[in-house]
């Protein structure tokens, strides 16, 4: 089904940040599908974990232990100072294991408040509940009528947060940084406002660290920034570095489900938590945090230099950034990049969204920044972009 307008080439094979089409091209991606690839295409050690374990044990459903989703579970939670963990395969049903246990939450222990306030802009997710959760404009056209318990907020005010808390309320959903939105950075001291509000006023503060975990943006989760701790946080996407598994991870404080309340075939993977381990143990090497943080700098450097040649913008941190344009060209810009061999995403009509591997050498970045340079150049030639 045409669920998204596709170029004509069909991509055979990844390499760290190279992608290859059927017809030969090679491409330099700085999308690494949707900030997944997040030690880069076909990883050696992802790889070769995934091999291992399907040669021992694919698919034994959830009704069992296996060792792998034991071993996740003991090292993701120790990692992000969470108590227990549950793995789906979509950050949509890791978001809707959330939601879930909100309304459980609120049905035991705050006389059956379920509302949980979201924010203006924010994505969850395509399923109906995760849709109702998210703010993106004309969501809520689509596939009415929309489920009801969710209210929106505009997002990075502490105050206006405060100020939607009705009886009903039992939880705060938010993204730490706005992804689809188009890398939207909320004021210094948001997150810990949030954790101070949901505190005093008995709610709990789930973070959506979907698109921020896993070092997107810089620190492991992008809570880590403000030395907040949610008291649930889901990851999907970087977590298992290409392979669908994603996580909703619980404190003791916003509890767990019981047996019957949450299930899902391919939950609780093998194949998704050994990928994930492989992920771990590469994030966990020793000079994993400095590389990134490098690799950080240049991204930022490079992408400013360029903003200030096309009257554009940049924001973002880690590697994970957006070009806002001058002009509602960001589509065209991309497809231009994509002629030229270089894959970023148009997040926003007037935003260009970079995320690249976060095993992007000088080199690579480099070459992003020359393509996307010359890509703007020539099209601010002939379509006077600014600049
Ligand atoms: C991508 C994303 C989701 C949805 O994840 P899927 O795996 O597409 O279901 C949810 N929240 C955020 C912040 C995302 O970026």
């Amino acid at each position: 089904m045409q669920t998204t307008v596709r170029p004509a080439e069909v991509m055979v094979r990844g390499e760290g940040s190279y992608l290859w089409g059927e017809s030969g091209r090679r491409y330099l991606d700085f999308v690494q599908g949707w900030a997944v690839n997040v030690l880069g295409h076909c990883p050696p050690e992802v790889v070769s974990a995934v091999e291992r374990q399907a040669r021992a044990l694919i698919s034994a459903s959830p009704a069992y232990y296996n060792a792998p989703s034991l071993e996740l579970a003991r090292r993701i939670t120790a990692l992000t100072g969470q108590d227990q963990a549950y793995f789906g395969s979509t950050g949509a049903d890791a978001n809707e294991g959330a939601i879930k246990l909100a309304r459980k939450w609120g049905r035991e222990r705050k006389g059956g408040a379920f509302e949980i306030l979201t924010t203006h802009g924010g994505f969850h997710g395509r399923t109906l509940a995760t849709m109702a959760a998210t703010g993106k404009p004309g969501f809520d056209q689509l596939f009415p009528p929309v489920m009801p318990g969710f209210r929106k907020v505009v997002f990075g005010d502490v105050d206006a947060m405060e100020r939607a808390i009705g009886a009903e309320t039992v939880a705060i959903l938010v993204e730490p940084v706005q992804g689809e939105a188009g890398i939207v950075v909320p004021p210094q001291g948001y997150l810990a406002g949030l954790r101070e509000l949901a505190d005093r006023e008995n709610l709990l503060l789930i973070a959506d660290e979907i698109q921020t975990g896993i070092h997107r943006t810089g620190p492991l989760l992008a809570c880590d920034a403000e030395g907040v701790r949610p008291d649930m946080v889901t990851l999907g996407k970087a977590l298992g570095g290409g392979v669908p598994i994603s996580a909703l991870l619980t404190s003791a404080r916003a509890g767990a489900f019981s047996p019957g309340e949450q299930g899902g075939t391919f939950h609780n993977h093998p194949l998704g938590a050994a990928a994930a381990l492989a992920v771990l143990d590469a994030i966990e090497a020793p000079d994993f945090r400095a590389a990134i943080a490098n690799q950080s700098n240049r991204l930022r450097a490079v992408l400013t230099r360029i903003a200030s040649r096309y009257s554009a913008s940049v924001r973002g941190r880690g590697h994970l950034w957006a070009l806002e344009l001058p002009s509602r060209s960001a589509r065209d810009v991309a497809d231009a990049c994509f002629a030229r061999g270089l894959l970023v995403n148009a997040a926003q009509p007037t935003v260009l969204r970079i995320m690249p591997s976060l095993r992007s050498t000088d080199a690579e970045i480099d070459e992003m920044a020359e393509l996307l340079d010359a890509t703007l150049s020539e099209w601010s030639r002939k379509n006077g972009l600014g600049g």
